[in-house]
């Protein structure tokens, strides 16, 4: 089928995108893909097959702006054996317009944040030679919705975006410079796009957003949406990710009790503890808040806790680096990600005086990261033996990667498992039989 149409419609061109950063950039990536779609353009099996190689960049953290220069580097590579065109959006494409253009003569179109749902359109008019009308090359509509489904991974679930932008103004944050202020998707569109994943095959959706709890500035509104998703028949699982740690993700935690299709998994990042290093990175909450948010939702049925902390922000001391570590060893979360501060230009905090340097920095998130291996250890031992409503993800050489409720797609610890006879998308419950640092491994029970 793949070649027979690539012959009959040779004059089609093909695209591959390459997403970095986060699930909102997966979420973000998908509506580029229908668009090009839309347009006429096919996927690609890889960049160096493809005609338009875009690439999805995140500049969140210095780390992820290397990750970033890198990418596209490599791609300008294989560009030179190929006959293609590198595009280059997202949020770095957002920020440095001008260096990409003037620096990387390899990158033949740069747009940012916001055009993601246009991307076929933009490219179209950049490059009109390269598009044809499949009408022209005489390929049926079904044929193409066909080969299309062929390329469709077997992911049984689905990043869906709520909305754009920020209006928290966290100072260490790029995000709100490069995103926008905070804007809801409609929500029959959310619906819309919630439904078409799960008919594509998706049994979990993950909502993802800037700011989820924000959402229609209303929790109301949000548990309604969340609730009108939950029905969608098929749809097994709803995840919530990024839900700032304030009284507004407080008042959601009722609709984990209450809907059983939420997911048990609060993942709340709060970036710190001190009241003094969150009042200066312009956050709310406080040691006992965060407690005591995270105890509530701690009533929820095996709910695990991810959360994230910035270590070496200017001003932290050594007091406050003892706070995050008791933070730790009482509240426990399961699963944590720990950043050293890096200044972003740009950014109120950049601007600080750096008065924690970057060696200090990366001593005190491996202090933090010790403790919390420690408490990691003691959460592992006591899953050995438990069985828990689980998700096959992948399965490759008789070995199925199983994701527990209380896991993220692309974010969490997955659960290997020998398998003779599992599908990709199946439901059933999975015991933990043994533990590496992250991962487990485990046997399917049902
Ligand atoms: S809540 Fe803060 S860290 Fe998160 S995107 Fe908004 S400004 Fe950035």
């Amino acid at each position: 089928m793949k070649s027979s149409l690539k012959e009959k419609a040779s004059a089609t061109k093909s695209f591959y995108i390459t997403t970095l950063g986060c699930p909102k950039n997966t979420a973000d990536s998908l509506h580029m893909e229908k668009s090009l779609l839309e347009e006429g353009l096919i996927p690609s099996l890889s960049p160096e097959e493809s005609d338009f190689h875009l690439i999805n960049t995140c500049t969140f953290i210095q780390s992820a702006t290397e990750e970033t220069i890198d990418t596209i580097l490599t791609a300008g590579k294989i560009k030179r054996q190929a006959e293609q065109k590198l595009v280059v959006v997202g949020c770095f494409a957002e920020r440095y317009p001008k260096e990409i253009r003037g620096d990387m003569p390899e990158v033949d179109l740069v747009f940012g944040t916001g055009r993601y749902s246009q991307a076929g359109k933009i490219i179209k008019e950049q490059f009109p030679q390269d598009f044809v009308n499949f009408a022209d090359v005489n390929v049926s509509l079904m044929e193409r919705d066909n080969f299309i489904s062929s390329f469709n991974s077997p992911k049984p679930y689905a990043f869906i975006k709520v909305s754009d932008g920020c209006n928290r103004g966290c100072h260490f944050c790029i995000i709100p410079k490069l995103r926008g202020e905070f804007r809801d998707q409609p929500e029959d569109k959310i619906y819309e796009d919630s439904l078409i994943a799960v008919r594509r095959g998706s049994k979990e959706i993950c909502i993802v957003s800037q700011d989820t709890v924000f959402y229609g500035r209303d929790t109301d509104k949000l548990k309604d949406l969340l609730n009108r998703i939950t029905e969608i028949d098929g749809l097994e699982i709803l995840r919530l990710l990024y839900l700032y740690p304030d009284k507004k993700t407080e008042k959601l935690i009722d609709l984990f009790q209450s809907n059983k299709k939420i997911a048990p998994y609060l993942e709340s990042p709060i970036q710190h503890v001190s009241e003094r290093v969150l009042k200066s990175m312009n956050r709310t909450g406080s040691y006992s808040f965060f407690r005591d948010l995270f105890g509530k939702a701690r009533q929820v049925k095996d709910l695990e806790i991810r959360t994230s902390l910035i270590m070496g922000y200017p001003g932290e001391t050594a007091d406050d680096v003892d706070e995050v570590l008791r933070f730790i060893e009482e509240v426990k979360p399961e699963k944590l990600a720990l950043f050293a501060f890096s200044p972003q230009e740009g950014t109120k905090a950049g601007e600080l005086k750096m008065d924690v340097n970057k060696k200090e920095a990366a001593r005190r998130v491996n202090l933090v990261r010790n403790a919390h291996l420690k408490v990691l250890k003691d959460i592992h031992l006591s899953r050995i033996g438990k069985t828990y409503p689980a998700i096959v993800d992948s399965i490759e050489n008789g070995i199925a990667e199983v994701r527990r409720f209380q896991d993220a797609p692309e974010i969490d610890e997955t659960v290997y498992v020998p398998t003779t006879s599992l599908q990709v998308g199946q439901i059933g419950r999975v015991k933990i039989n043994s533990f590496s640092e992250y991962d487990m491994d485990g046997v399917w029970e049902s």
